[in-house]
């Protein structure tokens, strides 16, 4: 641990009331002692939640995990020309989460996720189901643009997802939308087309999950407009359902 790394943790423990650390090897042998700070550190990819009872909200908690991600470089994304990470954007406590692939150009740029063309009608397809972009939560699987926007590579998919994966269970939204075959078939764990996947409910980390097109396919295939539309209304009937006494 370096020490600008050793500031952030010990910054992070003052923040959820840690008044101070001890040396005596008794107390550090406790059976409920937390790691040493010179342990090993975490294996690239293990991003444990800490139990949500240590924060005041959702929105608390989103903090927290965009701090211990920091400017970071556990994956070569880092050397690859990012601008900065794109962590998710809109309501910590959204019913519907829309999961994307990774930033592009303008949402590298802006540090946003889906602001660029296929981030106008992915907010065009929010609002066609009565919603605003800002009651939802919007984030991706991988957190920094790859170069020339090819397809997320595994390692960086395995060094990253774990922070969206607590992003989800902070947010706990009751329907997820992956959106896209990447999204889809990193999430669910195959390599079924998006056509085969969609038009179907998964359960996925206490969420319905709903595959559809990603907003980029739509824009050079306006016609698969329909199945996103019949997805949608799925996404509706399930919000309402969930809500119902
Ligand atoms: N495409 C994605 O998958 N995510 C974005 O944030 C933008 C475009």
């Amino acid at each position: 641990m370096d020490r600008d790394q050793l500031r952030a943790h010990l910054q992070f423990a003052a923040d959820l009331g840690v008044a101070g650390v001890s040396r005596d090897p008794v107390w550090r042998a406790r059976s409920d002692a937390p790691p040493a700070a010179d342990d090993p550190p975490a294996p690239i990819g293990d991003a444990e939640a800490a139990p949500a009872a240590f924060f005041k909200d959702a929105a608390d908690a989103l903090v927290a995990v965009r701090t211990e991600i920091g400017d970071c470089t556990r994956c070569k994304l880092h050397t690859l020309g990012r601008t900065q990470i794109v962590f998710g954007v809109g309501n910590p406590n959204a019913d519907l989460m829309f999961v994307g692939e990774a930033p592009g150009a303008d949402e590298d740029v802006q540090g946003i996720p889906f602001v660029g063309r296929a981030g106008q009608l992915l907010t065009k397809i929010i609002e066609a189901i009565g919603l605003r972009r800002d009651e939802v939560y919007i984030a991706n699987v991988i957190k920094c643009r790859p170069p020339g926007n090819r397809n997320p590579e595994q390692d960086e998919v395995e060094t990253c997802e774990p922070f969206l994966f607590q992003q989800i269970d902070i947010i706990k939204p009751k329907v997820i939308v992956a959106l896209g075959k990447f999204g889809a078939q990193t999430l669910l764990r195959t390599l079924d087309p998006i056509s085969r996947l969609r038009g179907r409910v998964y359960n996925f980390r206490g969420a319905k999950l709903i595959p559809t097109f990603h907003p980029a396919y739509l824009l050079r295939n306006p016609s698969s407009k329909r199945e996103v539309w019949d997805d949608m209304k799925l996404v509706r009937k399930l919000l309402r359902e969930d809500s119902s006494p």
